[in-house]
């Protein structure tokens, strides 16, 4: 589903923000990717949504070699991967339904599947009656349910989120987590960089520790202590 091998990424003549990092991520697994600020994980997922490519090794993501992806074929290999970040990133002046609705019309989905997809999508994320709320009536929590229904309506095989607690406090970040564990359980590979340590080390699941552009742990229940 993720594999990396041998990956080295340099911006420039300093030490490279990822050196020789290989790594499987398997269908169906929830993963947290930990590390302190400067340790490579947003290049991390910058190279698994093809936004930078690596200085050597290979990149695969959902059987495609991302070292052989044609330019035109970006915008559809990135289908196949949701993506939520810390900030929502949503549309300000569109409602909750619209937000949603975006994600389906950009691929070209018929009016009727997105007036069967997007309700059952907010139902999922618990939002069903806020359907025509604005962002800026949402609380922070509920920002990132819609931000997660918009990444998830099309049904993407992994979903990857960066810093998805960045913004809340803790009573929405479980709420948030506990998602994310749901929509684990019903398929979808679900990898997370956080700082969160507390989440992290009792959500008892795969963690992958990076410091300074390295792999240091890999543990199938693993914790993680913040050192910033
Ligand atoms: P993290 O997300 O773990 O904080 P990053 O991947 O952002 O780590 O950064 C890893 C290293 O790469 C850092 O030393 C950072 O300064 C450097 N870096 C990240 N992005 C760029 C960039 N676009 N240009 C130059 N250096 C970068």
């Amino acid at each position: 589903m993720i594999i990396l091998d041998k990956v080295s990424k340099a911006y420039n003549k300093g030490a490279p923000a990822l050196n020789d990092v290989s790594l499987h991520i398997e269908k169906g697994e929830f993963v947290f990717i930990v590390g302190d600020s400067g340790a490579g994980k947003s290049t991390l997922i910058r190279l698994l949504l093809r936004e930078e490519i690596p200085t050597s090794g290979k990149v695969f993501v959902n059987n495609t070699d991302l070292s052989k992806l044609k330019h035109r074929k970006i915008p559809i290999f990135r289908r196949g991967v949701g993506v939520v970040f810390q900030d929502f990133r949503l549309l300000k002046d569109r409602n909750v339904y619209e937000n949603v609705a975006f994600a389906q019309l950009i691929v070209q989905k018929p009016a009727k599947e997105i007036r069967r997809n997007v309700p059952a999508m907010l139902s999922m994320v618990g939002l069903a009656e806020k359907y025509k709320a604005r962002p800026k009536e949402l609380s922070g929590g509920e920002q990132q349910r819609v931000a997660l229904a918009r990444a998830l309506v099309n049904r993407p095989p992994i979903l990857l989120c960066d810093e998805p607690t960045g913004n809340l406090d803790p009573k929405n970040s479980w709420e948030i987590m506990k998602l994310l564990e749901e929509i684990n359980r019903r398929g979808t590979t679900v990898v997370v960089v956080t700082h969160n340590s507390e989440i992290v080390n009792a959500m008892q699941k795969r963690v992958i520790t990076m410091r300074r552009g390295v792999i240091v742990s890999d543990e199938k229940k693993g914790g993680y202590i913040y050192e910033d």
